[in-house]
């Protein structure tokens, strides 16, 4: 009975122990990741989808949010760490980088998902001051992060930048101006750096959401999630880990021809 029972709970070799995953049927083992916005919604999803995938997790955010993610994740039996970056800052995010080298010994992988929404307005009552805080964190935040990552991944000549846009980087929706920008930015600075180091063994493609089920929507009144389901073809909110998959796909070398892409994840939203 003894042995019986050694057999059971004995470590198996290649077997991931927490989550009973062989690590060889793992796509991210062996690489670190950057997620930014790491601490709720999306990005959280994402950072543990990376980790269940075997990739060391630096989950980055304004909110210390991030630091129960990471501790999460390493409860799990994954690798994380929590860094506190504001993407809006240089110094921030070259800290934030400089740390995922010192930490986890490189960059593979970039997720530059934090992002914030904004207050709805007609483009004649726009707010100046509310319009450029949308375009810093949600387009100019990627750039700098980009361009951090793109530096510790030109000297190791690989690396895979996913940047996250929107459904309304595609197609517009009333009074949604700043964001909708943004967005659009986002897909077109993903298709130039994707030109850019192309030939230097560094893919950037992007990942367009439409409504996702994340603590901000979840927030909203009955009437306006209601819409946000009507809206899309498949007749529900996705689910932060949908979006995950679509992203750990993109982070893989399963993925290894794509660069310049954007992968719409919106349950058909932009198919109409
Ligand atoms: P969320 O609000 O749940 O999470 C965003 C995270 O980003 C938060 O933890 C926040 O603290 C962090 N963040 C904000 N500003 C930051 C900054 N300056 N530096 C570092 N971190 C910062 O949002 P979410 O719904 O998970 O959205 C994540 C991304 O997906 C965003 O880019 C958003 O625009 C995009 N998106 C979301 C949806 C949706 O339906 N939820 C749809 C399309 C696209």
């Amino acid at each position: 009975e003894q042995a019986a029972r050694h057999a059971r709970t004995a470590p198996v070799e290649g077997l991931d122990r927490k989550k009973g995953r062989h690590v060889e049927q793992q796509t991210l083992a062996g690489k670190t990741a950057v997620v930014t916005g790491g601490g709720s919604g999306i990005g959280e999803a994402i950072a543990r989808t990376l980790a269940e995938e075997g990739a060391a997790v630096v989950v980055a955010d304004v909110d210390t949010a991030g630091e129960v993610v990471a501790k999460a994740i390493n409860d799990d039996g994954g690798r994380a760490a929590f860094v506190a970056a504001d993407v809006i800052s240089e110094p921030s995010v070259a800290g934030l980088m400089d740390q995922a080298v010192t930490r986890f010994g490189g960059l593979d992988i970039l997720v530059a998902n934090a992002g914030i929404a904004e207050v709805k307005a007609p483009v004649h009552e726009l707010d100046l001051a509310a319009w450029q805080r949308v375009l810093d964190v949600n387009l100019t935040g990627v750039a700098i992060c980009n361009k951090y990552a793109a530096a510790v991944m030109v000297a190791a000549g690989r690396g895979s930048v996913i940047n996250m846009a929107s459904i309304l980087a595609h197609v517009g929706q009333a009074n949604s101006q700043a964001y909708s920008a943004a967005k659009a930015g986002v897909v077109n600075l993903t298709r130039s750096a994707a030109l850019t180091y192309a030939r230097q063994g560094i893919r950037f493609n992007c990942v367009s959401p439409g409504y996702v089920d994340t603590p901000l929507v979840a927030g909203l009144p009955d009437e306006v999630r209601a819409r946000m389901v009507e809206r899309q073809p498949i007749g529900r909110l996705a689910r932060p880990e949908e979006i995950a998959q679509v992203v750990a796909f993109l982070a893989s070398d399963r993925s290894s021809i794509i660069t310049g892409a954007c992968i719409n994840a919106d349950g058909g939203y932009t198919a109409i």
